[in-house]
């Protein structure tokens, strides 16, 4: 049988060129090339985060998605596995019933949280000169900074944010081709707390870390 009817055959989600055999993702030579120096280029940044002192895991779960969403939960870990702050937040305004089915979180549950504005000052201290690592930083930076903004303090500002997501992203290497970027992969192994969510995330840069190839 020619080999342009096996079913084997594949082709690149690039360029559509002939995919190369060992290419797990489906690459051509040329974006399997390109693809493996992004991924080491992610197993070196999850091994610099493993290994750096000043970072640190954060993770939010917040009352929604949208502009006026607010902080209900937020967790930082360090790279060791330490807890650093955990705590709930008592936000502003309600708790969507479609927020509380991801989380579980509810009025009841944060009436006796401290608010934003209490917890500021210790985040403010705890951010400072970190690196921070979230899965999906651009999601939690956007909803801390409207959650200052709404309490008209000051916006957290470590030393750099980092995106876990988009560097699985690279590390999996699965093309999108509607995004014509790696495909983002939901948080393995979270639990929809923001501990949970930073333990998972650790587990993630470990596993990365790991890597050989
Ligand atoms: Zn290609």
């Amino acid at each position: 049988m020619p080999k342009h009817v096996t079913p084997q055959t594949k082709y690149c989600p690039r360029c559509h060129h002939l995919a190369e055999q060992r290419s797990t993702p489906g690459y051509c030579a040329a974006h399997h090339a390109e693809w493996q120096l992004h991924r080491r280029g992610a197993v070196t940044w999850a091994r610099w985060a493993l290994a750096t002192r000043n970072v640190v895991l954060l993770d939010t779960e917040t009352t929604g998605l949208d502009s006026q969403a607010e902080v209900l939960e937020i967790a930082l870990l360090s790279t060791q596995g330490e807890v650093l702050f955990d705590s709930l937040v008592r936000p502003l305004g309600p708790i969507p019933v479609a927020a509380t089915a991801v989380h579980q979180l509810d009025a009841d549950a944060v009436a006796q949280a401290p608010s934003f504005r209490e917890l500021h000052p210790r985040l403010v201290a705890l951010l400072r000169k970190r690196f921070v690592v979230v899965y999906n930083a651009a999601f939690d930076r956007r909803i801390l900074d409207q959650t200052c903004a709404r309490y008209d303090m000051a916006a957290l500002r470590p030393a750099a944010w980092h995106c876990a997501m988009l560097e699985y992203a690279k590390f999996s290497g699965v093309w999108n081709a509607a995004k014509q970027d790696y495909r983002w992969h939901k948080l393995q192994g979270g639990d929809h707390s923001a501990l949970g969510d930073c333990r998972a995330t650790l587990a993630t840069l470990a596993r990365m870390a790991e890597e050989t190839g």
